[in-house]
């Protein structure tokens, strides 16, 4: 899926304006959001998410355009075609791993066996196909991370966000997890935007957006 920015203000409260830059991502790329805490990468993530409406501005995601849609519509379209990677991977504790994947796939509409198959084929490929039936706090944080990848992935998003994706791991990790988003992307033929404080992982690519040097705040 393509993505459009123009004009975008985000407003928190009544102190200041986020202003993003304007952005163009064609379909199938590959966009690192750079900069430090506090520069408005989880915001920027949220909109293009349908998580939250700007002020100001438009924010295409394929053929439609978020700013403009009312909310029932918004949350449909996020269901059906976002996938998106908590930083703190947002898993429910009291459930199994499968189970976690089930009830993103029940968001999605994807229920019954077929969602079984799905939740069971996306969770082997991503290397847990031993970890099935463990709860989140028996998984280490790497295992955590790839079942709330899956559970983002197993409705075949078009579009996936990642937040702070290499923020608990150590540079071998980092790498790793780097790797299997990219592929992860690639595979469902998905657009990718990662958001990080490190510029090694934004090196990583092929198109970065510089938010500590681009986006500005306003006091009003
Ligand atoms: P990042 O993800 O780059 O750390 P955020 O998008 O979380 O940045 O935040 C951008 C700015 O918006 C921050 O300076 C933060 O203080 C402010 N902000 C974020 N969330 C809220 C909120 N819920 N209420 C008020 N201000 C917020
Ligand atoms: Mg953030």
């Amino acid at each position: 899926m393509t993505l459009r920015l123009r004009g975008v203000r985000y407003r928190y409260g009544e102190g200041v304006v986020l202003a993003f830059p304007d952005l163009d991502v064609p379909q199938g790329g590959r966009l690192a959001l750079l900069g430090p805490s506090g520069s408005g990468k989880t915001t920027l993530l949220h909109l293009l998410a349908g998580l939250r409406v700007p002020e100001a501005g438009e924010v295409w995601v394929g053929e439609k355009n978020l700013a403009a849609l009312g909310e029932a519509e918004r949350d449909a379209f996020r269901r059906q075609k976002v996938g998106y990677l908590f930083q703190d991977f947002h898993l429910m504790e009291g459930y199994t791993a499968l189970e976690n994947v089930l009830l993103g796939l029940g968001l999605a509409g994807v229920r019954g066996a077929s969602a079984l198959r799905r939740a069971r084929e996306v969770l082997e490929a991503l290397g847990l196909g031993h970890r099935l039936d463990h709860p989140p706090r028996r998984l280490s944080t790497g295992e955590r991370q790839r079942v709330a990848l899956a559970r983002a992935v197993a409705h075949r998003p078009a579009l996936l966000l990642a937040d702070e994706p290499t923020a608990h791991l150590d540079r071998p990790r980092a790498a790793a997890a780097l790797e299997l988003l990219l592929q992860t992307a690639a595979s469902l033929e998905a657009t990718l935007v990662v958001a990080t404080h490190d510029p090694w992982v934004a090196e990583r690519f092929p198109q970065k957006v510089d938010l500590g040097a681009l986006a500005s705040w306003e006091g009003v």
